[in-house]
């Protein structure tokens, strides 16, 4: 399959160029107008809250691309993804693999490179179901979004590799441990060719026991397009023991294609446009299959 076109940061991205130009700005301020500092220092000081505030707000697009939903085009077929978190899980992973199954459904696992290291046969299944397997960092640090330059693409360079080479297709996709990340997060995805994508609505159902409410949070105003996060990973039990997910996909599913509405993998919704026919079948090949 060859690359396809995606939204990309620019080599430096807009935040960057603007944080600078602040950085320069004040700095040259305070020397023409020394009355001036104390503004070129809250200059300064604001800039920092600013990208620390994009960096906190998972959704936020200040730190550079980061999808919230489908591309234009996949939510024109009417597709939607499914997405989840944290495992895999030798116990709730199996679980949800035959629940998609049993619905016909495609989502897309955010895996932990230190769980597909331990989970390599069922990260393996994952693939062979027809679903995919993306990068959610080596170990989901709750540090993460402080981790500097090197430790942060250490991190997400090693989930990469050990993903690549368990399911023998490397992610096209990244999401930050709890959604939170730093400005040093958008050169390290460049440079790895992932994209950043967060989510339309997440159920919150690693602290949530009822699975009501996450269905109803998932499901509010299910529209194309949206990218829904639930968790097979550090999953919130029901008072009956197993994990929510369990609960909430059949009827969000339902739900789904009540809407008209088809599930579909983050990497399906970015290359179906771009998928290769495959050629027509040369007399030769028609002649054998017909034998
Ligand atoms: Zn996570």
């Amino acid at each position: 399959m060859s690359s396809a076109p995606r939204e990309r940061a620019a080599a430096w991205p807009a935040y960057a160029k603007a944080s600078l130009a602040c950085h320069l700005g004040a700095g040259v301020v305070a020397v023409a107008v020394p009355d001036a500092w104390p503004w070129a220092i809250g200059a300064v000081v604001a800039n920092h809250v600013a990208l620390t505030a994009g960096g906190l707000w998972p959704r936020s697009r200040w730190l550079g691309s980061n999808w919230t939903r489908l591309p234009a085009a996949a939510a024109a077929r009417g597709e939607i993804a499914i997405t989840i978190d944290d495992g895999p899980d030798p116990v709730v992973t199996p679980a949800v693999l035959d629940l998609l199954d049993r619905h016909d459904a495609k989502a897309t696992f955010f895996c932990i490179g230190r769980h597909a290291r331990a989970e390599r046969e069922l990260c393996r299944e994952i693939v062979r179901r027809g679903h995919s397997v993306e990068n959610h960092s080596d170990r989901h640090s709750h540090r993460f979004s402080l981790l500097g330059p090197r430790a942060m693409a250490g991190e997400i360079a090693a989930a990469q590799a050990a993903l690549a080479d368990i399911t023998g297709e490397a992610p096209q996709f990244f999401r930050a441990p709890a959604g939170l990340r730093n400005p040093f997060l958008a050169p390290v995805l460049q440079r790895l060719d992932l994209q950043l994508v967060s989510w339309t609505r997440r159920g919150f159902d690693t602290v949530r026991r009822d699975p009501g409410p996450v269905l109803a949070r998932l499901g509010r105003g299910l529209a194309a397009g949206d990218i829904l996060l639930a968790h097979d990973g550090n999953a919130a039990r029901t008072e009956a023991g197993s994990a929510v997910v369990l609960t909430v996909l059949p009827q969000l599913i339902d739900r789904i294609r009540a809407a008209g509405l088809t599930p579909v993998t983050l990497a399906a919704a970015l290359h179906r446009d771009t998928l290769i026919e495959p050629a027509a079948p040369s007399a030769q090949a028609r002649a054998e299959a017909h034998s």
